[in-house]
């Protein structure tokens, strides 16, 4: 038997694991990326505050290998439901059950000009970039944009722009420059609701950045970012997040038009035979109008969900393994961070909770990381 899982990211690796402690070794479990390492995207802000260096903080997928779960190292290039393979460009992989883990493609092209003129936050490359950048910058304007919504993360664009704001206090130049965030979003955390927005929106006022909502861009020029309803705003450095959309191989397969999301519910059941989708490639509606959220911690659970499915499937046992939509999120400012715990299925209505920055979830920010990569490769 083969079970194939699409992506070694967060959603990925905790499925794989799940079912490797599982299972028998008769069942075979494979996971492909293109990519050959782990490294948790949290750790991309630690590398712009730096504290961290890309180098440092990665893991070989390959080291999955010596708990018994094979891994290629190639990019898919042809999911077919219809004969239950899947290809890349040298193999051909029968499966009996695929988990579809392959998170979001970034798409700074779908606005004008923003590549050219602005640096992306959640590109690994410009990390480094923007790190150099807030470390040189004595006076100025620093533009914050979230360009498309849904995007990985929630609170991360904020967690980056609070961080700025402590690197430039250290050195001196914060009076100086200031930071302004203009979000399509009319509140700062739509999916946490008008609460924890409002309480969001207050951590990021007591450091003097201010917050713009309904701001949607639709194109950037040198210094100046361009919205819909004719506005504009100068920036000296733009972080922008860009649009986000589901990899091309999802749509080809017929999993969801182009760019959208794979719909599923709390099990994760695709519309094919054995076939799953977890995490940030997904749309889990809550209400008509809110989705989970796109976080590593809810990949992480889905993945196990379903991991428990499809181990109850093969022992022949009963399963009513679904995703308990429960996690949370740290908001890191300098040396605190605040903490959004969210239970999206709780009866009659979401529950989401801003608990106040401390120390200690900075420390438990890191132990989150260790643990996982600890327990997954
Ligand atoms: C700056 C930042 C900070 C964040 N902080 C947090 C946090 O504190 N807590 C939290 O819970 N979440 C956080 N997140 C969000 C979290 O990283 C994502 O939600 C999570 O990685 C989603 O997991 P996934 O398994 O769905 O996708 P991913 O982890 O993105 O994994 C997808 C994998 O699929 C692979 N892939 C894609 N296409 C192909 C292909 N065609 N062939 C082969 N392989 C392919 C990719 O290489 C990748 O390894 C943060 C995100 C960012 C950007």
């Amino acid at each position: 038997m083969n079970i194939i899982i699409l992506g070694g990211g967060f959603g990925g690796l905790a499925a794989a694991n799940e079912l490797r402690a599982n299972l028998p070794s008769d069942v075979n479990i494979t996971i492909i990326d293109r990519k050959d390492y782990f490294m948790m995207d949290l750790v991309k802000l630690w590398i712009i505050k730096g504290t961290r260096k890309f180098e440092t903080s990665k893991r070989p997928l390959q080291s999955v290998a010596k708990k018994g779960i094979d891994f290629v190292n190639e990019a898919v290039t042809l999911i077919d439901t219809q004969k239950k393979l899947v290809r890349t460009a040298t193999k051909e992989l029968p499966y009996d059950y695929l988990i579809v883990a392959l998170g979001v493609e970034l798409a700074p092209e779908k606005i004008s000009g923003l590549s050219d003129n602005g640096l992306i936050l959640y590109d690994l490359e410009h990390g480094p970039r923007i790190r150099e950048r807030i470390v040189s910058i004595k006076s100025g304007k620093i533009a914050f944009a979230i360009t498309g919504m849904p995007y990985k993360c929630p609170p991360a664009p904020y967690e980056a722009a609070l961080i700025i704001d402590s690197m430039l206090r250290e050195m001196g130049t914060r009076d100086s420059v200031s930071i302004d965030f203009y979000s399509v979003g009319p509140i700062t955390l739509p999916a946490a609701g008008p609460d924890v927005s409002k309480q969001l929106l207050d951590m990021l006022e007591s450091q003097g950045i201010k917050f713009h909502g309904s701001c949607k861009t639709v194109s950037v020029e040198q210094g100046s970012l361009k919205f819909e309803d004719g506005s504009s705003a100068q920036f000296d450095l733009l972080i922008a997040v860009p649009p986000h959309q589901a990899p091309k191989v999802v749509h080809e397969a017929g999993f969801a038009p182009q760019g959208q999301f794979i719909p599923v519910r709390r099990d994760c059941k695709t519309q094919f035979q054995n076939v799953y989708a977890i995490g940030d490639v997904t749309n889990m509606l809550v209400t008509e109008k809110i989705a989970v959220p796109k976080a590593g911690i809810f990949a992480e659970g889905q993945g196990v969900a379903v991991a428990r499915d499809i181990i109850s499937q093969i022992k022949r046992e009963k399963s009513d393994s679904v995703f308990d939509g429960k996690g949370g999120c740290f908001v890191e400012m300098g040396d605190t961070a605040g903490y959004v715990y969210v239970d999206m299925f709780a009866d009659p209505n979401p529950i989401t909770r801003l608990d106040k920055p401390a120390p200690e979830h900075l420390v438990e920010k890191e132990i989150f990381e260790q643990e996982r990569i600890r327990k997954w490769l």
